[in-house]
Formats: C-alpha cells, structure tokens, sequence
C-alpha cells in the first residue's frame, strides 16, 4: 500500500472538504470538524471521536432496530463473503437471495408474493413506479402513465422518487428534470384539528378524497400508480387519520389505479407489525422496503409485488426479458445473508413483539413534552414519533439545528430536520433508556431560547 505522505488528519480534511457529505450543511461542518464524526458503534450508542456516547434516537437513519455491531451479523457477513462474495442476478440466481425472496413474501400479506431486489429506498421507489407503468402497458393501458404522490412525501432522490415525492426542497434545485405526468394529493395533516393525538388522528379521512379530485382532473384513464408512505417519516411522522388508508385504497381499486406503500420505514416491524399495510390492514398492490431488512449494515432494498403484477409481467411476449430493469448489486448474497441474520434474531428475540410493548412506552414519554411552551406538535405511531417546536422569530430552521448540536454534546444523537425532531429509536431500547431519551430532550429543549 503507498504510504501516505502526511498522518491522516480527519478534522482538517473535512474542513478542507474533500468529503462532500450527503444532505448535509458542509459549511457548517467546515468550520465544526470533529464535534460530527461518529467512530464506533455497540448496542443502541455510537461515539463520536471526541469519545461522547451517544443513544441512537433514530436507529442511525431509521434502519438499525436492533442496534449496532452483534457479532452474529458481523459472523454471517464474512461466512457468506467466504463462500460466494457476489453473484450476477441477471440470467443467474444464488441460493441465499431466492430463500430470502420466500422469506420476505411469507412475512407480506397475502398475496404480495413476489420480491424484486434493489440496493435503497430511492431505487426501489424507481423500481415500483416503473413496474406500475409496466404493468399497465402490457395490459393494454399505455395510456397511464401518470404518477400520483403526495405533497411531503419522501421516497428517496432518484428521478421518479424525487417526483413522487413532495418534499419542497428537495425538489427546487432539480425543477426542470422532474419525471412528467406527475402530480399530488394533500396530504392529511391539519394541526389545527389534529395536534398532540396519539396514534392514528381521528380527523382526517376525508382528506384521501383529494385523490377524486386530481382524478376528475386528469381522468383515470391515465394515471398508472398512486404512491404514498403509510406513516410520512421523513417530515416528521405523520400519521394516517383514522379510515384514510382505506379510503384511498377504495378509490384506487374503483379506478384500476395501482397503490403503492412506500415502507422503507414501516417496514420490519417498525409499527409493531412486519409491515405497516397489516397493521393498518389496508393491502396495496406493492410494497417497498429497505433500512431495516438488514439493519442497516449492507444495503438493501426491493419491492414486493402482487400475484396480479407478477402474473401480468410473466404472460408478456415469450422469451423476451420481461421487465427491462435491474441492478448489478440486485440480489446481493452478502446484503441477502445479512437479512436471513437480522430476521432471524428478530424472531429469536419477538423484537416486532418487543417493538409493539414499547410503544405506549415512547407513547407516554414523548407526549409528555407537551407542556413546554415552544413544543407546537407531538405525534407518534409504532415505534416512532415526531415533536415540532415553534421556530424562532426570523430563524426557521435554527432550534432544530441547534437541538442536534446540544444532543452531540448530552448524549443524543438527535434527527431534526426544520423544527422537527424524529424518533425512531431501536426495537432493542429498554423502557428506561427511552423514557432518559425524552429527560434529556426536555432539559434540552428547555435550554433553546
Ligand atoms: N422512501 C422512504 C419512505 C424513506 O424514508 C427513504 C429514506 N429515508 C427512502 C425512500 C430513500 O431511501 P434511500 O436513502 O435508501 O435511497
């Protein structure tokens, strides 16, 4: 190996910048350094390199449930890596991803029962949308080819997922390459009717009836797929109200409009279900996953998909490749062995089960934040929630961003994004460590001015 010419020195590169951090303000870790490098990662801590230990509000980015570094994972990484490293999913399958696919589809309500393999969130998205116009097309229905997302949605930064999605910022700079035939729903979020409800709103199923209108507008003839998270994640947990999912799969259904549940989050036992379509009980006609499916520690992500779908693709023109689409890391044996080691110590452990009786736990703590008078909003579902504070005169943005720093210094490692703060803490947490999370977020949050 060439040696390098100085000891590397990570706090002055990330001041220089060579490393370009994904969805980051680099300018500010410019001029921070070090106070932002995680090191090393056990159980639900990291630390940083200034040898703070941090509790993982959030399960890094909402993929680790069960915590960081077990040795099991780190064990069947390296067995799989020792016995077939990589193999070409095109034309060629390998035994550890096709049981996972079974795997997964017998975890899916029924009649989700085929798996397509990608890498991430943003590419499954992309997967799905392009298997809903698929789908269309070979029945004879080319003609929808619209998309159908909701306004703060997140399903990741490919050109299709970026569209679908809803996340003003996100979308700005990108204005003029958005996927056409796009358009959103409301989404049902009205604090004013549904501030500080624990678990699902009961206002707000009426809002699905939106879909009818951008329906009436642009005729069902033409829209191929709806698109939509079952519990908005990535704007700060929005919960779906009462009856709402129901509504929009009933007026899907009436138009031969695809639903598509976005589960990167939900999935893997987030809501104290493998997905959340059973705990809500509404089935969409695909589902994607990512995040958890291996903790986060190689990545993973894919589409299940409806017999219907399924069946459609493979009675198209015989021997030709009937979905145009894959990639080379599709399948991964190594991302496949680690799922088969994550899934297993879930159910060795109910870790879904353990997630579900920690629920009333974050439940009970977060909502009592309430009493704080720049506390605006507090939401949660599943193992997840999601505060909003008031953001300061003339400063929006500056509370949270503030927040986060504090939590690097107490003992958090926080999400805000905005003003808001999300949670997503491991299956693994104990009630105490949840309920220590949420005193130390007050004592935090009663320090901003
Ligand atoms: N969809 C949802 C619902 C997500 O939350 C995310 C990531 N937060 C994505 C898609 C994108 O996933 P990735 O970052 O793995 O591309």
């Amino acid at each position: 190996m060439p040696e390098l010419k100085n000891e590397f020195d990570c706090a002055k590169s990330l001041r220089e910048g060579r490393y370009w951090m994904p969805f980051t303000a680099n300018r500010r870790v410019k001029e921070q350094g070090m106070a932002r490098v995680l090191e090393s990662a056990s159980g639900p801590y990291y630390t940083t390199a200034d040898g703070v230990k941090l509790f993982d509000t959030l399960s890094g980015l909402w993929c680790s449930p069960l915590g960081h570094a077990d040795p099991r994972i780190s064990e069947a990484l390296k067995k799989q890596a020792d016995t077939l490293d990589y193999a070409p999913g095109f034309q060629l399958a390998n035994p550890v991803t096709v049981r996972l696919a079974e795997r997964i589809a017998n975890m899916a309500p029924a009649g989700l029962e085929h798996v397509f393999f990608a890498n991430s969130g943003s590419e499954a998205a992309d997967t799905a949308l392009k298997a809903a116009i698929g789908y269309h097309r070979l029945r004879g229905e080319g003609g929808r080819f619209r998309l159908i997302g909701r306004e703060r949605g997140y399903h990741g930064v490919g050109l299709g997922g970026m569209s679908v999605g809803g996340i003003v910022p996100n979308r700005k700079m990108f204005a003029t390459i958005m996927a056409p035939g796009v358009d959103h729903i409301r989404h049902p979020y009205d604090h004013a009717k549904v501030a500080f409800s624990k678990g699902q709103p009961e206002w707000g199923a009426e809002v699905a009836e939106d879909l009818e209108r951008v329906i009436a507008l642009h005729d069902a003839s033409t829209i191929a797929a709806v698109m939509v998270e079952p519990v908005q994640g990535s704007t700060g947990v929005l919960v779906p109200p009462i009856g709402y999912l129901e509504r929009l799969r009933e007026i899907c259904t009436r138009h031969g409009i695809l639903l598509i549940f976005d589960e990167v989050i939900t999935g893997f036992g987030r809501m104290g279900e493998n997905f959340a379509s059973q705990r809500f009980g509404v089935k969409p006609d695909m589902i994607t996953f990512a995040k958890a499916v291996t903790n986060g520690i190689v990545p993973m992500g894919g589409v299940i998909v409806s017999d219907e779908i399924y069946n459609t693709f493979m009675t198209g023109p015989e021997n030709a490749i009937e979905f145009a689409h894959g990639y080379t890391y599709s399948g991964h044996p190594l991302a496949a062995a680690v799922a088969h080691t994550v899934l297993d110590i879930m159910e060795e452990e109910s870790l879904v089960a353990r997630a579900r009786s920690l629920e009333p736990v974050l439940e009970e703590a977060i909502h009592s934040l309430r009493d704080l008078p720049i506390v605006h909003d507090i939401r949660n579902i599943g193992l997840t929630a999601g505060v909003d504070l008031k953001p300061r005169e003339g400063a929006p943005g500056a509370r949270g961003l503030e927040l986060f720093e504090k939590g690097l210094k107490s003992g958090l490692l926080l999400r805000c994004t905005g003003e808001t703060i999300s949670f997503g803490p491991p299956f693994i947490s104990t009630p105490e460590q949840l309920r220590d999370m949420v005193a130390t977020v007050r004592k935090l949050i009663t320090e901003l001015d």
